[in-house]
């Protein structure tokens, strides 16, 4: 830990209030901490938001509670690592991007940054998240686009006969990180966009997040219609009008705050279709040069890039005529275009002007370069996309591939992190980079067997303590009876973990697939198995209700009351919790609908292994000594047989692979074979499958020209 500068107090309380306006602290448990210590519960009730805790502390103590030396000094440790962070000149960035001329600017619907920051719903968020977050940590100058949800998602409630219910909670606008950013004279900067016959004005708020930084726009203004000021109520909220009004603002709106704030940007990123109008706001200042429009266009392409995720042709975002008719009207002249010509640049059939817009069609037409979110997704998409392209074989089509990854530090219990720090030294996060450094970390001289499996014993331990919490609350809302809770799930037990949004897709209720069968897994005596299931539903997706609903009907069988557990409200709180304690983490989607998939490589660090069907980025990944694949590489056509096949897999992967080698002792109580197989996962996933080498692979193959 750095030496305390001597800081005064009041230093060192004007430096607390600096630090919890930088969401830094999100991925520094040493921040985390001083926070935390300042009032655990006030952290737990502030959802773990500095900003909102130090809102409700007052100078007075904060100056006495420096008073406290220890504290004092650790106050003093951090505001140096994260003044020094600030400051840092020789980055990965200043080095390998220098060839960038002005920042990234980086548009996604979502972000995922923290539990309390919620404009997110689920993996593409919390890809943009972590994107933000390795930006900031390499040094590559980066604004994050987004829009002020100030009611957000939803947070989920479980009824007692298992409905999902949704609740949405409006951000105190008091006790939150951002700051709306103002004109030369400290006023708010105000943009307008035009939808319909209406113009809509909006502001931006902007976050901080190490060195990087995210605007969130915002039209809840007196000056607005009501209707306009709802657009930015909650993530992917209402129906095609809204869905077009939040896509013009984020898009449209996005660029023009840019403008308006002075800053250049070297490349557009549009993370999925969403922010594909955009692309318009380019080519108007194009035309508005007098540029003609196919060179404009041209010179928009040489500007954007394109990240695609989305598999299936019905995933993607649409709007019909009437409503482009509508939103656009008013302003076609401007991109010099008829409505012919804006339909037909959205259109799936070869500029036919009659289909839907689709955002996924512009972005590709209007980007320089586009990618795909892993190597079979990458595949996948220019075999979907073909047809757009005047190219003869599916090779040839101008879609590559990047796959995701996750910012390891904001995925690491704070266990984890002591442990690695005892392990590697202090500066360990700082090879993120690196496999060598990697392979040597799980030399066994290094950290012995006993030590690793008492890290898992310790994660385990934390969520099992926190799902019986968390479920005694859940069912003390019912009545009487929450105290069985307290003794739920069993700390020697094999863990398999299943935690994502419940898009039916993903198939959660897949291991119950054989009834009889994984009951007696459940049941064994003497190598039982054990699963938590946690995971939001999309308001409008029935289907995806009804299979939460099914599993809380299994996590209600006397056979197996105790052992199949459900957590409400997903989200990266409840995340962290699971990706930790997991033993085993499951997915088990339709092949090849996960585009990536990330939350599997949220586990490796924790000493956590996957078993999955071998889609997305597993299919890279799985070496055959670091995890488990459920079947192998294809899929039949026939998305039942698939059902009945796979099913079938996971038992015999379960009953036969993974359930064996967990419960194989040694004389001292170690699994020898399974140790091995997590220092391979860890050797092999952490250098890789991290938002570092993602952004990395962005700057070369894509950001720098
Ligand atoms: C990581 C994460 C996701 C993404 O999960 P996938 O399994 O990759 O779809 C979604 N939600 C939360 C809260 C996460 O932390």
């Amino acid at each position: 830990m750095a030496q305390s500068k001597g800081l005064t107090t009041h230093q060192l309380v004007e430096g607390l209030h600096r630090l919890s306006k930088n969401l830094w602290w999100t991925w520094h448990p040493e921040a985390q901490y001083i926070f935390r210590e300042l009032s655990p519960r006030l952290w737990e009730k502030a959802n773990h938001s500095a900003p909102w805790l130090m809102a409700d502390i007052s100078e007075q103590e904060l100056k006495a509670r420096m008073g406290d030396k220890d504290f004092a000094r650790r106050v003093s440790a951090v505001l140096t690592a994260f003044d020094d962070y600030m400051d840092e000149k020789k980055t990965w960035g200043a080095a390998k991007a220098k060839g960038l001329k002005g920042p990234v600017a980086y548009f996604s619907a979502e972000f995922g940054l923290h539990e309390s920051v919620k404009i997110y719903s689920g993996g593409l968020g919390i890809l943009a998240g972590d994107h933000t977050k390795s930006a900031s940590d390499l040094g590559v100058p980066f604004y994050g686009i987004s829009l002020f949800y100030r009611e957000g998602y939803f947070e989920q409630r479980i009824s007692a006969d298992g409905w999902q219910q949704e609740q949405y909670v409006p951000v105190d606008l008091k006790r939150q990180a951002s700051e709306v950013v103002t004109d030369r004279n400290g006023n708010p900067l105000k943009c307008e966009v035009r939808i319909g016959f209406s113009v809509v004005k909006f502001i931006a708020r902007r976050l901080a997040v190490g060195r990087s930084t995210i605007l969130l726009l915002d039209t809840n203004l007196p000056e607005n219609e009501e209707r306009y000021r709802d657009i930015t109520a909650h993530v992917y909220g209402g129906d095609a009008t809204t869905r077009i009004a939040q896509e013009i603002l984020l898009g449209i709106g996005g660029v023009r705050m840019l403008r308006a704030m002075g800053v250049k940007p070297s490349v557009f990123h549009m993370n999925e279709g969403h922010s594909a109008f955009l692309t318009l706001e380019l080519l108007r200042e194009e035309v508005a040069k007098g540029t003609p429009r196919t060179k404009a266009m041209a010179k928009v392409a040489a500007q954007c890039i394109f990240t695609t995720h989305t598999p299936v042709p019905a995933g993607h975002d649409r709007f019909n005529r009437d409503l482009m008719t509508f939103t656009f009207g008013q302003k076609l002249d401007a991109y010099g275009m008829t409505i012919d010509d804006l339909m037909a640049l959205g259109s799936e059939h070869a500029g036919d002007p009659n289909q839907p817009f689709t955002m996924t069609v512009i972005a590709l037409r209007m980007s320089r370069a586009a990618n795909g979110v892993s190597e079979l997704h990458g595949h996948v998409s220019r075999e979907m996309w073909l047809p757009l392209f005047p190219v003869k074989s599916v090779e040839k089509v101008p879609i590559g591939h990047v796959t995701n990854g996750i910012h390891v530090s904001s995925w690491l219990h704070e266990k984890t992190h002591a442990f690695w720090s005892e392990k590697l030294g202090a500066d360990w996060r700082e090879h993120y980079l690196e496999p060598k450094f990697w392979e040597k970390a799980v030399d066994p001289k290094r950290v012995p067997d006993e030590e690793l499996w008492a890290l898992r014993y310790t994660l385990r331990r934390k969520l099992i303590e926190f799902a019986r919490f968390r479920l005694h609350e859940q069912h003390s809302r019912y009545g009487n009876g929450a105290g069985v809770y307290d003794t739920v799930l069993n700390p020697d037990t094999l863990t398999v973990c299943f935690a994502r949004r419940f898009a039916t897709y993903k198939r959660a209720p897949l291991i119950f697939t054989h009834f009889e069968r994984i009951l007696s897994l459940f049941n064994d005596p003497a190598r039982p198995l054990q699963i938590v299931f946690a995971g939001k539903a999309h308001p409008r997706d029935d289907e995806g209700k009804r299979f939460i609903q099914r599993i809380i009907e299994f996590t209600k069988h006397p056979n197996l009351f105790g052992k199949v557990i459900f957590l409400e409200n997903y989200d990266m709180n409840v995340a962290r919790y699971l990706i930790s304690g997991a033993d085993v983490w499951l997915n088990n989607p339709r092949r090849p609908l996960e585009a990536s998939g990330t939350s599997g490589q949220k586990i490796a660090i924790n000493g956590g292994m996957n078993c999955s069907i071998m889609d997305g980025w597993w299919r890279e990944a799985y070496d055959g000594s670091n995890g488990w694949s459920i079947g192998g590489d294809g899929q039949p056509e026939d998305p039942h047989v698939q059902d009945v096949q796979d099913a079938e897999f996971l038992f015999k992967v379960l009953s036969e692979q993974v359930i064996p080698e967990f419960y194989d002792r040694d004389a001292k109580g170690l699994p020898h074979r399974w140790i091995k197989r997590m220092r391979r996962a860890i050797a092999t996933l952490v250098p890789q499958f991290n938002t570092h080498r993602m952004v990395a692979d962005y700057v070369r193959q894509y950001y720098l020209p």
